[in-house]
């Protein structure tokens, strides 16, 4: 499996000097399994990059799946960029929470309606198909490819994913907070996995304390998931707008104090899962 990261940051973009060896684009990660299946998950901003990739890449129909954690704007803001989006031939599925109170379908399309942008969601050649998805759920992709969905403590909600694929597992836990405890989903989803990639939104313990309502976590609860669930690899992800490359740096190193297996997700970073042992950077 092969696992590259396209935007990294949380809550939104933050272009500029401070933050280049890191990253500024809002999460994004594209996975292509052993049979060349693609999964994409998230679209905040860094989906625009990799939709010019396909589409430069590819000479014939772009079919994907669109994995969405939950429909913060720093997790769908990009979708209208993306650009296999306006190809006819185009196929995308975009699973993502199944609501009580909205469709899931009518929420991405209302970021494409007057005046926030000229074009509506209607209006997209390419043919898109929205499935709505709950707590518990497995997906079957492809023959190889199996995705666990279990729901995790954030405001409104939010989807963390575990996918296998040939014997290697990499979980995705995005945006997620722990309160009394760690949370019981994320454990699970994360359990033996070759790579973890955890939210690590706050950078000091008083920023976190500070901020108990917003379901995000510190680097510390990153790695206390990790040994808890006996990772191989954590990565960390979602880093607040705030911190500067500098910073997320020094976080690295504190968490390879307590968890030595870690690795920063960097816009750009490419891995292949099982990961070696030497790490990136
Ligand atoms: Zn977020
Ligand atoms: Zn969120």
């Amino acid at each position: 499996m092969q696992i590259r990261f396209w935007g990294v940051r949380g809550t939104i973009p933050t272009p500029g000097p401070e933050t280049t060896r890191v990253g500024g684009n809002t999460s994004c990660v594209e996975v292509i399994t052993s049979d060349q299946q693609r999964i994409i998950i998230d679209a905040g901003s860094g989906i625009r990059l990799l939709g010019k990739k396909l589409q430069n890449e590819s000479s014939s129909r772009i079919v994907s799946t669109i994995l969405i954690s939950h429909t913060h704007w720093d997790h769908i803001q990009g979708f209208p960029f993306f650009l296999p989006v306006f190809g006819r031939t185009n196929r995308i599925v975009l699973v993502g929470q199944k609501r009580v109170d909205r469709r899931l379908e009518e929420i991405l399309a209302g970021q494409f309606i007057e005046p926030y942008l000229p074009y509506a969601y209607k209006s997209l050649p390419a043919d898109l198909l929205v499935k709505e998805v709950q707590d518990g759920e497995t997906l079957i992709l492809g023959d190889q490819t199996k995705v666990q969905v279990a729901e995790l403590n954030h405001p409104g909600g939010s989807l963390g994913f575990r996918i296998e694929n040939e014997g290697a597992v990499f979980a995705y836990c995005s945006d997620v907070g722990h309160d009394d405890g760690l949370d019981e989903n994320v454990l699970k989803l994360a359990q033996g996995a070759d790579l973890l990639i955890h939210d690590s939104h706050f950078g000091t313990m008083e920023e976190r304390n500070r901020y108990p309502d917003w379901g995000h976590s510190i680097w510390l609860e990153a790695a206390q998931v990790a040994i808890e669930a006996g990772v191989r690899n954590l990565g960390l992800f979602h880093y607040s707008p705030d911190l500067t490359d500098e910073q997320v740096e020094a976080i690295l190193e504190k968490t390879r104090e307590i968890f030595p297996r870690t690795i920063l997700a960097r816009e750009g970073l490419e891995v292949s899962l099982p990961l070696g042992a030497d790490l990136p950077d």
